[in-house]
C-alpha cells in the first residue's frame, strides 16, 4: 500500500548496530519527513478507540505522544528502570545477554481503562510482552499493541499470542 512504501522507503538499515551481526532499523528518516510522520500518526490514532496510549521508552515515546493527541487519549510512559519518579510496577525480561527491567507508574492507569501500547519496532517481542504484563497488573485492558515495523523472522508475534498486534509494516 501507499502507507507501507511511505514507511519502508524511510527506514534505514544500519549494519552492525548496536552490536556486530545486528541489522538495525533506523526510523529517524521517517521522523524527519513531516508527510510520512503525519501519515503514520494518523493511521495509528485511527486504529482503536482507547483511553490511554502507552509509549515504550525511548522511540516509542516519539510515536505515542502525537498518536495520543490525535486520538484524544492520554499519554502514559513505560520507562527503563529507575527513570520514573513515583511508585512503580516493574517487569523484567531476558535479552540476548542479561536482562532488562521496565516500569510503569502504579497509578498511571485506572482499572478497566482501554490501552493501546505503541512502539517503533517489534523484534523478539520481549519488551512488548513485559509492557502488556505491566498494563494488566495495573488493572487496565490491553486493546492492542501497535508497532511501525515487525521483524517477522524474530517471531515476536508468537510471544504475544493473547494480544491483538497491529504492525504497519512486516519485514
Ligand atoms: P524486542 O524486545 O526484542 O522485541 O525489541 C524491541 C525493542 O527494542 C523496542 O523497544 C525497539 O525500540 C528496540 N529495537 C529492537 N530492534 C530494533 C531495531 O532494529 N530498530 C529500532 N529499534 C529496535
Amino acid at each position: 500500500t501507499e502507507l507501507s512504501s511511505l514507511i519502508l522507503d524511510r527506514i534505514r538499515d544500519v549494519p552492525d548496530y548496536p552490536q556486530p551481526g545486528v541489522l538495525f532499523k533506523d526510523i529517524t528518516p521517517l521522523l524527519a519527513d513531516p508527510v510520512a510522520f503525519t501519515a503514520v500518526t494518523e493511521k495509528l490514532a485511527g486504529l482503536y478507540q482507547v483511553d490511554k496510549i502507552v509509549g515504550i521508552e525511548a522511540r516509542g515515546f516519539i510515536l505515542a505522544a502525537p498518536v495520543a493527541i490525535r486520538a484524544g487519549a492520554g499519554f502514559v510512559p513505560v520507562r527503563k528502570k529507575g527513570k520514573l519518579p513515583s511508585e512503580t510496577l516493574e517487569a523484567s525480561y531476558d535479552l540476548e545477554y542479561g536482562s532488562a527491567t521496565i516500569e510503569l507508574h502504579r497509578d498511571a492507569l485506572a482499572p478497566g481503562e482501554r490501552v493501546l501500547i505503541v512502539d517503533d519496532v517489534l523484534a523478539t517481542g520481549g519488551t512488548a510482552r513485559a509492557a502488556v504484563e505491566l498494563v494488566r497488573r495495573a488493572g487496565a485492558d490491553v486493546v492492542a499493541i501497535a508497532v511501525l515495523m515487525e521483524l517477522a523472522f524474530l517471531k515476536g508475534r508468537e510471544r504475544l499470542a493473547d494480544v491483538e498486534l497491529h504492525s504497519l509494516v512486516v519485514v
